[in-house]
C-alpha cells in the first residue's frame, strides 16, 4: 500500500526549514485571514519566526475556533503505565535498555488495582502506556488488558509500541478506542542518533505505523514529535503534513495532537533544540488555526501556571494527577518512572482550577460525551 513514506521522500528538511525561515507577515496575515481550510503554506507561516509579532491575533482566533467546536469544556485523562520494560535504546528516555533501572509489568491483580484508584478520582478515560519490549508486553497482553480494563472506564487508548493492522484490529474488538505514536522527530537522516538499537531505530516502521491504525479502522489516531530534539518549526510542518495526508485518507478517523517537551529523565540527553512556553503557546494556536476540529493535547509535562493560562485558547485535552511508573498510583516508590513531571496537583485540584476559568472538566473522551 502507499503510505506517507511516498509523501516523505520527496519532502526535503532543509528546504522546509528555509521555506519556514523566509515567511513574511504579509503570509501570516494571509493565513490568519483565510475562510477556507487552511494548507500547509499558511501553517508555515503561522509557526514561522515572523507570526512572533501576530501572536495575540492568533491566540484570539484559537480561542474563537476551539469555542465554536469544543465550548467550553476541558477533556481529563489519566495515563496508566503498564510496564517500564523496552528493548530500544532512545537516548532522552529513563526506560531505554541500557539504563540500569528496575523493571516491572503488572500483572493482571496489579491492573485492577491502579485502575480502581483513577477510577475513584473521577477518570473515565485512560491511556496505557507501556515500554517496547514485545517478549513481556505482546499484543496477547495488551487485549488482555483492554478486556480487564473496559468494564471500568468509558474510554481506553494506548501508547504502546508499533503494531501490524491485525494486531490493531485485535485492539480494536477488545475495547480500545484511540492509539497515540508519536514519530519523535520527522528528520530522517539523524533519526537514529537518538534512537540506537533496537525495533524504533527502524525509521519507516514507526512512520508508517497511523497508515496502519487507519487501516485497520481505529477511531482516533494521535501524532506528535518530542520537542527539543530537532527544530520545532521544521518537525511541525512534517508534522502537519502527515495529519493532511492522513485526513484524506482516513476521513473517518479522528486526529489528536499533543506537544510532549522533554523533561528530566534518567540518563545525560540535553535537549539540543528546546522550546520556549512562549513558542510551545504559538505551536498550539498554530495547530488550531490549521484545523479547527483537531484535538490537541497537553499533558503534566508543562507546569499548572502554563497549563491553567492556555485553557480555552487551543488545548481540548488534559492529563491529570499523572504517574510515569508502573504501579505508581498504588506505591509511594516511584524510582521506577520514565521522567518527573512538572504539574503534581491532584485531580480534583486541576478540575477545580478548569472550573475557576469558567470551563466544565469532562472525565470522559468527547466522542463518548456525543454518544451518551
Ligand atoms: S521512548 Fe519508548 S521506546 Fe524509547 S526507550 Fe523509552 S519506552 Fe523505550
Amino acid at each position: 500500500m502507499s503510505t506517507f513514506q511516498n509523501v516523505l521522500d520527496v519532502m526535503d528538511w532543509d528546504q522546509i526549514s528555509q521555506a519556514i525561515a523566509s515567511k513574511t507577515i504579509h503570509d501570516v496575515d494571509r493565513a490568519l485571514g483565510r475562510r477556507s481550510q487552511l494548507d500547509v503554506d499558511d501553517f508555515m507561516a503561522l509557526v514561522s519566526p515572523a507570526a512572533t509579532t501576530r501572536l495575540e491575533a492568533m491566540a484570539s482566533l484559537s480561542r474563537e475556533l476551539t469555542m465554536r467546536r469544543f465550548g467550553k469544556t476541558a477533556q481529563l485523562y489519566i495515563p496508566i503505565y503498564l510496564s517500564n520494560e523496552c528493548t530500544n535504546q532512545c537516548v532522552y528516555c529513563g526506560f531505554s535498555a541500557e539504563n540500569e533501572i528496575a523493571r516491572k509489568t503488572l500483572t493482571a491483580n496489579e491492573m485492577i488495582q491502579e485502575a480502581e484508584l483513577v477510577r475513584s478520582w473521577g477518570f473515565e478515560h485512560v491511556l496505557l502506556v507501556t515500554g517496547e519490549d514485545a517478549r513481556q508486553v505482546d499484543v496477547d497482553y495488551l487485549v488482555s488488558a483492554v478486556e480487564l480494563l473496559r468494564p471500568i472506564f468509558a474510554q481506553i487508548s494506548l501508547e504502546v509500541q508499533p503494531l501490524s493492522v491485525a494486531d490493531y484490529q485485535r485492539l480494536l474488538v477488545a475495547g480500545a478506542t484511540a492509539v497515540y505514536v508519536y514519530q519523535e522527530t520527522y528528520h530522517q537522516s539523524v533519526y537514529k542518533n537518538y534512537h540506537k538499537k533496537g525495533k524504533k531505530a527502524i525509521f519507516d516502521w514507526r512512520l508508517e505505523t497511523p497508515d496502519r491504525l487507519g487501516e485497520a479502522g481505529m477511531r482516533k489516531i494521535g501524532l506528535g514529535c518530542l520537542i527539543g530534539l530537532e527544530d520545532w518549526r521544521t518537525d511541525s510542518v512534517f508534522l502537519a503534513t502527515h495529519l493532511r495526508y492522513l485526513e484524506k485518507k482516513y476521513w473517518r478517523t479522528r486526529f489528536s495532537v499533543a506537544f510532549p517537551r522533554l523533561r528530566p529523565h534518567t540518563g545525560e540527553f540535553e535537549p539540543k533544540n528546546p522550546q520556549s512556553e512562549k513558542e510551545l503557546a504559538q505551536l498550539i494556536w498554530a495547530y488550531r488555526i490549521f484545523d479547527p476540529d483537531l484535538e490537541l493535547s497537553l499533558s503534566t509535562r508543562e507546569s499548572a501556571d502554563f497549563r491553567d493560562s492556555i485553557l480555552g485558547l487551543g488545548i481540548t485535552h488534559l492529563s491529570a494527577a499523572s504517574r510515569t511508573d508502573p504501579g505508581g498510583y498504588t506505591t509511594t516508590d516511584h524510582s521506577l518512572e520514565q521522567f518527573s513531571i512538572n504539574d503534581d496537583r491532584s485531580a480534583n485540584e486541576v478540575a477545580q482550577a478548569i472550573r475557576a476559568k469558567g470551563y466544565e472538566p469532562v472525565w470522559k473522551d468527547w466522542d463518548a460525551v456525543l454518544e451518551s
